[in-house]
């Protein structure tokens, strides 16, 4: 098989996650993309709690085929390495083609990322297009891969959030009505 791993904080997923990853799925034939949450990230704190990531992954995914959440991480002690997440993921997918997915912006800071330099042994590295962040000059062997260009961040989805503006169509329907219910970011 073909596994992706999509590696996010998801805080909140959204469309442009979305778009990516069934591009990615698309372009590379991929059975299945596991859309992995950080824990702790070594390099930003999440605002909503982890099990509520992991909820809206999951009411993101639920309906699409060949689309997982995944608790790889989130069910790991101590900081979210990329790199610890690649060798277990080869230890629990041992023969399968491994696809590690993230944006561009991603991929900038790699080198300073725990054995950042050797992720690309472990994961064929796919960069997505993000607007703003251009696809040449990687800092490590990656496949480039352009999408569709969405500006849409969790970053930007938290701040209307906050000023009570609405995030209609910039998340799946069922996410919506779950950010209504909890509120994490208001
Ligand atoms: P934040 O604003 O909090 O950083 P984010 O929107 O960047 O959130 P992340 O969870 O950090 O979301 O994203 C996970 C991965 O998905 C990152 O590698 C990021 O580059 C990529 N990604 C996020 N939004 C988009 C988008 N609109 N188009 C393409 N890639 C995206
Ligand atoms: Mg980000």
């Amino acid at each position: 098989m073909r596994i992706g791993l999509f590696g996010g904080s998801f805080d909140p997923i959204h469309l442009g996650h979305l778009i990516a990853a069934s591009e990615a799925q698309r372009a590379l034939g991929l059975d299945r993309v596991l859309f992995v949450v950080a824990a702790r990230p070594p390099h930003k704190t999440p605002v909503a709690p982890d099990w509520a990531r992991y909820e809206m992954v999951l009411l993101a995914t639920a309906e699409e085929e060949g689309f997982w959440p995944s608790r790889l991480e989130l069910d790991r002690p101590g900081l979210s390495y990329t790199v610890d997440t690649l060798r277990e993921a080869r230890r629990l997918f041992p023969g399968d083609e491994l696809f590690f997915i993230t944006g561009a912006d991603a991929y900038r800071d790699v080198l300073t990322w725990k054995e950042g330099h050797r992720l690309h042994e472990l994961a064929t590295l796919v960069a997505v297009a993000r607007p703003g962040y251009p696809l040449d000059r990687m800092p490590v062997p990656v496949v480039p891969l352009l999408v569709p260009e969405v500006g849409i961040s969790s970053s930007e989805i938290r701040r209307r959030l906050k000023e009570g503006q609405s995030v209609r169509f910039w998340v799946p329907r069922p996410v919506e009505v779950y950010l209504e219910r909890h509120g994490f970011y208001r």
